[in-house]
C-alpha cells in the first residue's frame, strides 16, 4: 500500500525535532552536525535568534493579507535587494521552481514585447537543475528529470556544460536567453570558471540575448560573496533566488533589471503567497545578517578552514575521495568509493552530508558554522572515511 506521504523520497531513517546552530536532534535525542544546512537553506543555522525574532514578531502581527494591497514587509526585502545587487525590480515566489517559472516567461515577454516573438529559446546547461515544474525539468532537460512527464515544455536548447561550440551554434534568431547556475548544485558542485562567466556576458550582449542566472543553491551568501556571479565582476539581467534567502522559510525571487521586467506588466504574472509577511519578514533578517561585508569575509575564512581540513582528508583516504571542489562554504568531496556510502557512513557518525551527480558528496553547512563545529565536521567526516574504507 502506497504511503500516507506521496513515495517521491528516498529518505534516511532519522527524524529530527530540534535544531540550534548547526546541530539537529532526532526524536530519540542523537545529536547530528549539520553540513546540508536542509539543502543550502539553513543559511544561519538553526533556531538564528534574530530570525526566530522577525518570525514571531511578524507572526503576532499579521501573516497574509494578498498582493492585492501594499505589502509594507515585502516593499523593505525588494528595497534591500535592489540595494544590495544589479537588480532594479524583484518578484516574490515561494520557491526557486516558481522563480525559475517566472525567469522564462519575462525573458519571452520581453522579446514578444520588443516585436520579437520568435525569440522563445533558452540556451540551458547538461547537469543543471532548476526545479521539478513543468518548465523546470524541461529546462534541465535530463532523462532522469523528464521521462514519463511528456510532452515536455518546449523552447529549451542543451548544450554540454562548458560547451563552448556547442553554445556558439545553439544560438539563433530564435534565442530569448542563456540560463545557467554559477555553481550547479544538483549537478555535482560544478563551478562555472569566472572567465567562462565573464564571457557569457559578452555572448549574451553580442547575440542580444539575456543572461538568466540561477542562484537558488549558490547565492545569499554562500560563495563568500552575496551572489556568486559577483566573483567574476559581471551581472545578469534576470536571476533567481530561493533557499538560502528564506533561512528554512519558503521564499523564493527573481531579481531583474528595468529593461529585462518591462514585459511584466499589471496582470501579467502573480502569486497568492509570494511575498507574503511572514517570509519578507525572515528574508529581510536573514539579508540583514548576510550582506554584511564582515560577515561575508568570515564565510571566506571558514571556507578556507574547511577546505584545508578537507584537503588533508583526501591525501589521508585517497582510496575514498579524489579531491575537493566548489567555492566558499558550497563545497564538494569527489568520491572515487561510491558518495552515497560516504553519507550513509557520515549518518553512522552523526553528521549530515547531501549527495550530488557525479558522485559528490556535497557540504553545503550554515553559513554562520562555528569555527569548533568545523573541527567536529572534519573529525567525523574522517571517521566516516574510516567506515567506507573498512567495507571497500
Ligand atoms: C533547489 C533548486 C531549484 C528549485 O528550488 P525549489 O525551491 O526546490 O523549487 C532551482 N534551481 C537550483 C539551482 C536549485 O538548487
Amino acid at each position: 500500500m502506497i504511503s500516507s506521504i506521496l513515495p517521491t523520497y528516498n529518505r534516511a531513517p532519522l527524524a529530527f525535532v530540534a535544531g540550534l546552530g548547526s546541530w539537529l536532534t532526532t526524536c530519540d535525542d542523537r545529536q547530528y552536525l549539520d553540513l546540508g544546512a536542509g539543502i543550502a537553506v539553513n543559511s544561519l543555522g538553526h533556531a538564528h535568534p534574530a530570525l526566530v525574532a522577525a518570525l514571531t514578531s511578524q507572526a503576532n502581527k499579521l501573516w497574509h493579507t494578498s498582493n492585492l494591497y501594499q505589502i509594507p514587509a515585502q516593499q523593505k526585502l525588494a528595497d534591500q535587494l535592489v540595494d544590495l545587487t544589479f537588480a532594479d525590480t524583484v518578484f516574490f515566489t515561494n520557491s526557486g521552481t516558481e522563480a525559475c517559472e517566472l525567469a522564462v516567461k519575462m525573458a519571452r515577454k520581453y522579446f514578444f514585447d520588443k516585436g520579437e516573438p520568435e525569440r522563445v529559446e533558452i540556451i540551458t546547461f547538461d547537469g543543471s537543475f532548476h526545479g521539478r515544474s513543468s518548465a523546470g525539468i524541461a529546462a534541465a532537460g535530463s532523462e532522469k528529470l523528464t521521462k514519463g512527464f511528456g510532452p515536455v515544455l518546449g523552447g529549451f536548447v542543451h548544450v554540454p556544460f562548458g560547451g563552448h561550440e556547442a553554445l556558439h551554434s545553439a544560438v539563433s534568431e530564435k534565442t530569448a536567453a542563456v540560463m545557467i547556475e554559477p555553481i550547479q548544485g544538483e549537478g555535482g558542485i560544478r563551478q562555472v570558471p569566472d572567465q567562462c562567466l565573464k564571457g557569457l556576458r559578452e555572448f549574451c550582449d553580442k547575440h542580444d540575448v539575456l543572461l538568466i542566472l540561477d542562484e537558488v543553491q549558490c547565492g545569499v551568501g554562500r560563495s563568500g560573496k552575496l551572489f556568486a556571479h559577483e566573483w567574476a565582476g559581471i551581472e545578469p539581467d534576470i536571476m533567481m533566488v530561493a533557499k538560502g534567502i528564506g533561512g528554512g522559510f519558503p521564499i523564493g525571487a527573481v531579481l531583474a533589471t528595468q529593461e529585462a521586467a518591462s514585459g511584466m506588466t499589471a496582470g501579467t504574472h502573480g502569486s497568492t503567497y509570494g511575498g507574503n509577511p511572514l517570509g519578507c519578514a525572515v528574508g529581510s533578517a536573514v539579508l540583514d545578517t548576510v550582506s554584511d561585508p564582515a560577515f561575508l569575509m568570515d564565510v571566506s575564512r571558514k571556507a578556507a578552514v574547511m577546505r584545508q581540513g578537507l584537503e588533508g582528508l583526501v591525501s589521508q583516504f585517497s582510496d575514498i575521495f579524489d579531491g575537493v571542489i566548489g567555492s566558499g562554504l558550497m563545497l564538494g568531496l569527489k568520491c572515487s568509493a561510491s558518495n552515497i556510502e560516504v553519507v550513509n557512513a557520515g549518518y553512522d557518525v552523526g553528521v549530515l552530508t547531501v549527495p550530488a551527480a557525479e558522485n559528490v558528496v556535497r557540504l553545503l553547512p550554515p553559513l554562520n558554522i562555528l569555527d569548533e563545529d568545523i573541527i567536529t565536521a572534519l573529525e567525523k567526516l574522517e571517521k566516516a572515511a574510516q567506515i567506507v574504507r573498512a567495507a571497500l
